[in-house]
């Protein structure tokens, strides 16, 4: 079993010819954490991934995995694995042969890889699947086997481009927990890109939002933003001026006041939107300043005085609920 390794980015660029697709990030990911790495898409992060795994060159800057520079390096000699969004399986190969595939490649003795393979499926709970074909396994299963037949080469870094963005939400949801559950077993590194803040937040210890360079625990991230991009990008958040002050307040933080509060109003706003969500409503709100806000409150809280739209209403929000961001982006 291979010891987690830090990976560790400094000034890291990637061009195309004259196209900037990644522009010197630096981040520092502690060994045996899972990270994910959060942005839109187009903002770089499978060329990052590429590049950490060895399969594009890095224009500018250095990469470290553990206490080495690995630029020059063949990815083979990273410690590194890819698991690939599209499971690229060959198609005439059992489940146990594609997994077993790297280390017949290597000359591993066929006793030793059945053995390794078996125990790497069981990981994935696979096991039962075993010789069957890939054509004969729904996406989901393919995946596993994808992630086991990466897990093969015994890495000390494990990188994933999108793995759930092709599963339907419920499986998603499952395949998310799986990978949490494997990532612990394993110990090791896991960097895992993702355009999604759900599953960003669901499953890291560390989230790097791509384009600014926040890089927290989701906690951090969510409650703590450092910019209105981050606020914007990880969404259920109000981003307004006050008191010359740009800042952020969650929607749940956002009150519609009864009118006996109606005298500690921050702002004064028309409901134009209600969306009922099932756990939550979510309101939307003109303000007379003309801010677009949300707010989001408990299904009970709201049918206990519903609103209409349309209805002129007061917010207001505790001073500790709003967090002052630091610069513009
Ligand atoms: P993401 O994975 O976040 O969607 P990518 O790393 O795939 O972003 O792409 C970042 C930018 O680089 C995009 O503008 C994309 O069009 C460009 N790009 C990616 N791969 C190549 C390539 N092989 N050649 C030229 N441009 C590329
Ligand atoms: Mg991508």
């Amino acid at each position: 079993m291979s010891e987690a390794q830090t990976v560790e980015l400094a000034a890291v660029t990637k061009r195309y010819g004259d196209a900037l697709a990644v522009d010197a990030i630096s981040l520092k990911i502690p060994a045996g954490k899972y990270c994910c790495l959060l942005g839109p898409s187009g903002c770089g992060k499978s060329s990052t991934l590429r590049m950490i795994a060895g399969h594009e060159d890095v224009t500018d800057g250095d990469i470290m995995i553990g206490p080495r520079v690995v630029n020059d390096d063949p990815p083979a000699a990273r410690g590194t694995a890819m698991m690939f969004q599209n499971y690229a399986l060959f198609p005439h190969l059992s489940v146990a042969e594609n997994v077993a595939f790297s280390l017949r490649m290597k000359g591993v003795a066929k006793e030793e890889r059945r053995e390794r393979a078996a125990h790497t499926l069981e990981l994935v709970s696979m096991t039962e699947f075993a010789d069957r074909t890939p054509q004969q396994l729904s996406g989901g299963q393919q995946q596993r086997v994808a992630l086991a037949r990466a897990l093969m080469t015994d890495p000390s870094v494990l990188l994933l481009d999108e793995p759930l963005s092709a599963l339907d939400p419920f499986l998603r949801v499952r395949m998310r927990s799986e990978l949490r559950r494997i990532q612990a077993e394993l110990g090791i590194t896991f960097i895992h890109v993702t355009h999604s803040q759900e599953e960003a937040m669901a499953l890291a210890d560390l989230v790097v939002v791509m384009n600014d360079g926040q890089a927290a625990p989701p906690r951090e991230i969510y409650n703590a933003p450092r910019t209105p991009f981050v606020a914007r990008f990880i969404g259920g958040h109000n981003i307004l001026e006050d008191e010359g002050r740009t800042i952020t307040l969650r929607a749940d933080d956002l009150s519609i006041l009864p009118d006996a509060r109606a005298a500690e109003a921050r702002r004064r706003a028309r409901v134009s939107e209600i969306e009922y969500r099932g756990p939550d409503v979510r309101v939307g709100l003109e303000t007379d300043a003309g801010e677009s806000l949300t707010a989001v409150m408990g299904e009970r809280t709201f049918f206990e005085s519903p609103l209409r739209e349309g209805s002129e209403v007061a917010l207001g929000w505790q001073p500790e609920a709003a967090h002052e961001l630091s610069r513009d982006g």
